[in-house]
């Protein structure tokens, strides 16, 4: 006896591990140079020195117990303190360690989150183009996904349509920004707009909406624009952050969630996230790296590789006729697809070993992303596939 939703879960992999996993499978008949995968957001650039400089450190002069040792749940207040030191001399804030819970990432910290604010019938909502495991997240925590549809061809966020899919049961919006798979980077005027509206219908309704921010790129913007740091603007935001992107880390498992002291039952929230991350098996974050943390906070990724090779490709594409939305952000372009069908056009671009994903998955039909975390070779390999692709349209 098994639990079905669970089987289901494990054994439909997602379209973009299945189009990996192709690419491997094709890189060892023709070589890896001959395959063009675009297909996964695993960083292509190594963690800044000093990160692997604080575990030679960190090694060599903390007792070996202390390292490997359980740290508190919520983490080590060293942590937890670099943190708080780091967001605030950015943003101005004032925030301090309490407010902090250091998880394994974005992703067990979101499933915390969805499940601290799950009630009977608790619905969120996700704007379109939107990460995939929101779904199962959310309706794992006993929660409903509803898709606000999206802001085509700039990918902000479509605010009548918000307002339209507002109700009483709504508990959170979930935002990303900068987007997978967009890389647009929601403004300031889209958020305050946003933030007045969720005001009004929280007094309302009696309660508050939450925006959880879903933070992964935050650090990952190009030409000097600016992400605005959501609880600045909307007191009632838990931001889940990662340094899986910015430090290149993805393996290790290590982030935070921020509950601001000015939320609405910032307390008792916050108890709720530690009790809903203690009921899915969190113990501690893995105690080595939050002491990687501790040192290494203030480091900021050097994008010029990302850069280079988004520059290549966003002017390549828009060269041989394709349409995009200006990719400020992430490592990821999402690309109208010729034609207009985005299942189709990926197969014929599979055909010719270059692996694009299809929108559905993210609620965004017509559009495929290109993430363009690979190296700069195979850019300026692929661009003669895509022109002919669009040529053969
Ligand atoms: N959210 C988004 C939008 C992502 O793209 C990812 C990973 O690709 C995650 C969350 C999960 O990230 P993490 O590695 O921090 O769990």
């Amino acid at each position: 006896m098994y639990n079905e939703k669970a089987y289901n879960l494990g054994a439909n992999r997602s379209c973009i591990r299945d189009l990996f996993e192709y690419g491997q499978a094709r890189a060892a008949v023709v070589g890896p140079e001959n395959v063009f995968d675009y297909s996964l957001g695993n960083p292509s650039i190594p963690s800044p020195p000093e990160v692997n400089d604080a575990i030679r450190a960190i090694l060599s002069d903390t007792d070996s117990l202390a390292v490997h040792g359980y740290t508190s749940a919520v983490g080590d207040l060293k942590t937890r303190q670099a943190i708080a030191d780091d967001l605030n001399a950015r943003y101005g804030t004032a925030i301090r360690p309490q407010e902090l819970f250091i998880a394994g990432g974005a992703a067990p910290e979101l499933c915390a989150v969805f499940r601290a604010l799950t009630v009977p019938g608790a619905e969120f909502l996700a704007i379109a183009p939107f990460f995939p495991e929101y779904r199962p997240w959310v309706e794992e925590a006993g929660g409903v996904l509803k898709v606000v549809p999206p802001d085509v061809p700039n990918f902000q966020i479509k605010l009548d349509a918000v307002e339209a899919m507002l109700t009483p049961n709504t508990c959170a919006i979930i935002l990303n920004s900068p987007n997978n798979p967009a890389g647009t980077v929601y403004t300031a005027d889209t958020l305050k707009a946003l933030a007045q509206l969720l005001t009004r219908k929280s007094q309302a309704y009696g309660h508050p909406i939450y925006i959880v921010a879903d933070e992964p790129y935050r650090e990952l913007v190009y030409d000097g624009v600016q992400v605005p740091f959501i609880p600045t603007i909307y007191d009632n935001t838990i931001v889940c952050y990662s340094y899986s992107k910015s430090l290149s880390l993805p393996g290790e498992r290590i982030g935070y969630v921020y509950v601001p002291g000015a939320a609405t039952d910032s307390a008792a929230l916050y108890a709720a996230i530690a009790g809903a991350a203690r009921a899915c098996g969190h113990v501690c974050a893995p105690s080595l790296w939050q002491k990687v943390i501790a040192r290494c906070a203030h480091l900021r990724p050097d994008l010029e590789a990302y850069d280079k090779n988004r520059r290549a490709l966003y002017e390549g594409l828009l060269e041989a006729g394709y349409e995009t939305a200006k990719p400020d952000g992430a490592f990821y372009l999402f690309v109208k697809a010729p034609g207009g069908d985005a299942n189709a056009f990926s197969e014929k671009a599979k055909k010719k070993d270059l692996l694009l994903v299809p929108g559905d998955g993210f609620g965004c039909p017509g559009y495929f992303r290109v993430c363009y975390c690979v190296s700069y070779e195979q850019i300026q390999k692929s661009l003669p596939i895509f022109r002919e692709l669009i040529r053969e349209e």
